[in-house]
């Protein structure tokens, strides 16, 4: 058996082609993916900031890209009969997965750290080798033994269960380690997928005020009506020194209690002690590629007592937290809408294209593409 994927070869090429499909194991679960998104580091890869030797150890093959994905159930091994959390799982069901795979057998996973475990992207390698259907952006997704799958609640349309495996799991773990309380004031630098999601997210978790900073007027005003209670266009506020204003103005001069760092320029991560108040708690996701390296004066962390708090993954325990979240915020929040647009597999370069904003200065910048293989 054999499925269809965009294979990514090198910088803005992708080769659509046919993979094998896994044997599904004892403990594995094959999953038929319906849709999947094209993430900020999706966008990454596709521009060639990540080296090769990062993605796939140097393979030649290319890889698979697309993480954040769901799907519907299409085989599984015969010792697996419910969901992570402990629901009755079939075949046809359909299902939200993490897309790293903690190994529970190391240090880091010992002490429940399971978005440190040094081993958890074993499974993303060269298309060449088992199990080949590792990335989004293909008919099939495999999910070896050990995995962490969940029901996806009937009531979400796969525009809001596609981006709950990454943009919203990924910011409420954020959100939750900043320990966002009831009261706070929360800067979101970035109104892209993961920002709008936590401009929602942090007012369900009862911050008082949430401001949302970007440069695109339509991702701004989908903020505005996912949440956020102000926005800071960055055309018109153009200089550090007046978005550092606004925010004091906004915030009873104070600065903001959390900042989350969610555009993936290290300018914006020394911005963001500037938006601040000493005390607070910058979280970094955004920059994610290697070599994002900026000048910054410590002495600001000293000085402003701040905390840093560096994000990758999440723990898998909070992914049915986000679908839960999600079936809650559903009626109040357009997060349907984040998923703007809609493309084939086959149509994956236009999808990129389209999803490329570096460079795009006017015109209207598409919030998140999605692909339906
Ligand atoms: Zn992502
Ligand atoms: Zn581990």
């Amino acid at each position: 058996m054999k499925g269809k994927a965009a294979v990514y070869t090198k910088p803005r090429t992708f080769e659509l082609t046919e993979l094998p499909v896994p044997e599904v194991e004892r403990g594995g679960v094959l999953v038929k993916v319906t849709s999947a998104g094209i993430c900020g580091s999706d966008l990454h890869y596709w521009r060639g900031d990540i080296a090769p030797s990062f993605w796939a150890g140097g393979a030649k093959g290319g890889v698979v890209l697309g993480h954040e994905t769901t799907g519907v159930v299409a085989a599984m091994g015969k010792d697996v009969a419910r969901d992570s959390v402990g629901r009755p799982l079939k075949e046809g069901d359909r299902v939200a997965y993490t897309y790293f795979f903690p190994c529970l057998r190391c240090y880091n996973c010992l002490r429940g750290e399971l978005n440190t475990c040094p081993n958890r992207t074993r499974f993303r390698r060269t298309v060449e080798s088992y199990p080949y259907c590792s990335g989004g952006f293909a008919e099939y997704f495999y999910l070896p033994p050990g995995h962490f799958v969940f029901k996806v609640p009937d009531e979400l349309p796969d525009e809001l269960a596609t981006p709950a495996n990454c943009a919203v799991t990924q910011v409420i773990f954020g959100l939750r380690k900043a320990g966002v309380s009831m009261g706070d004031h929360v800067v979101v630098q970035g109104a892209g997928g993961l920002g709008i999601n936590a401009v929602a997210a942090a007012k369900e978790m009862g911050a008082e005020k949430v401001i949302a900073i970007d440069s695109q007027p339509n991702r701004l005003k989908l903020a505005e009506q996912c949440g956020a209670d102000a926005t800071i266009d960055l055309r018109e506020f153009n200089t550090v020194e007046t978005r550092a204003a606004r925010v004091r103005e906004l915030t009873h001069g104070r600065g903001a209690d959390i900042v989350l760092e969610l555009v993936g320029f290290p300018g914006a991560f020394v911005e963001g002690f500037r938006l601040l108040r000493p005390g607070g708690t910058i979280v970094e996701i955004g920059c994610m590629w290697p070599n994002s390296t900026t000048q910054f004066d410590v002495s600001k962390l000293v000085w402003t007592n701040a905390r840093v708090i560096g994000i990758a993954h999440y723990d898998p325990y909070t992914l049915p937290v986000a679908l839960d979240f999600l079936v809650r915020a559903k009626d109040k929040y357009p997060l349907d809408q984040i998923m703007s647009h809609s493309f084939p597999l086959e149509k994956i370069d236009e999808a990129f294209q389209q999803s490329e904003w570096l460079g795009k200065e006017n015109g209207t910048i598409i919030t998140r593409a999605f692909l339906k293989p």
